[in-house]
């Protein structure tokens, strides 16, 4: 997985690492791919992140907390989603990638249920506060209006369905690796959909220039 964590030398913490390069990962503040110096040799301790030594990111240079026990930074860092969504749609796919971020599997998966009301509003095929219309029929109608291939028909309805099991207790709830799964799909569907006649009009723009 890209956001790994990946230690660049052995006893991170010791004095033999102070102002070394040690670790490579995502950034929380700049949230790039980024490596980390160690700042300061020597541990803290905490209850909950365990031993921890300061690090810098060499990308934005902010420090950040290493967390030597469970290999991980806090704060933690953001995941990555899509970009240039229309306000409508975004409001929930951000708050579906906050939730990830925030290890809340079945809060992801409402929100990403969500983003395809959200899509389905778009095109017009369906309404707020549509009670009437379930979101099979939505995910049907944006196939049948050829917004998507059948393939992500399938896919959609999948996310629909564990969706539900994310809002109801049952013995299917999603895992952070489902929400994650899940993102993936939705990433798919928004990149072929909504982004993709983005890039439509860019690109009709550029040619009637030309013409
Ligand atoms: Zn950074």
């Amino acid at each position: 997985m890209e956001d790994k964590i990946e230690l660049l030398r052995g006893k991170i913490g010791d004095v033999d690492c102070d102002n070394k390069v040690v670790v490579r990962g995502r950034c929380p503040y700049c949230n790039d791919r980024a490596t980390f110096r160690q700042i300061k040799y020597g541990f803290e301790r905490s209850k909950i992140t365990g031993q921890t030594v300061p690090l810098q990111c060499e990308g934005c240079s902010s420090i950040v907390a290493f967390s030597l026990t469970q290999t991980k930074f806090y704060p933690a860092p953001m995941l990555k989603g899509l970009e240039g969504l229309p306000e409508e749609i975004d409001k929930y796919y951000q708050e579906g990638i906050r939730c990830i971020s925030a290890d809340a599997p079945n809060g992801a998966v409402t929100a990403f249920r969500k983003v395809i009301h959200a899509i389905g509003i778009h095109y017009g095929i369906a309404k707020v506060n549509d009670n009437k219309q379930t979101l099979y029929k939505i995910i049907q109608e944006l196939c049948d209006h050829e917004h998507i291939v059948k393939k992500l028909k399938d896919a959609l309805i999948g996310v629909k369905d564990i969706g539900n099991d994310g809002a109801h207790i049952n013995e299917n709830e999603p895992d952070i690796e489902q929400a994650l799964k899940i993102k993936h799909l939705i990433d798919t569907v928004l990149n072929s959909t909504i982004l993709c006649d983005s890039n439509l009009e860019f690109v009709k723009g550029k040619h009637s220039k030309k013409d």
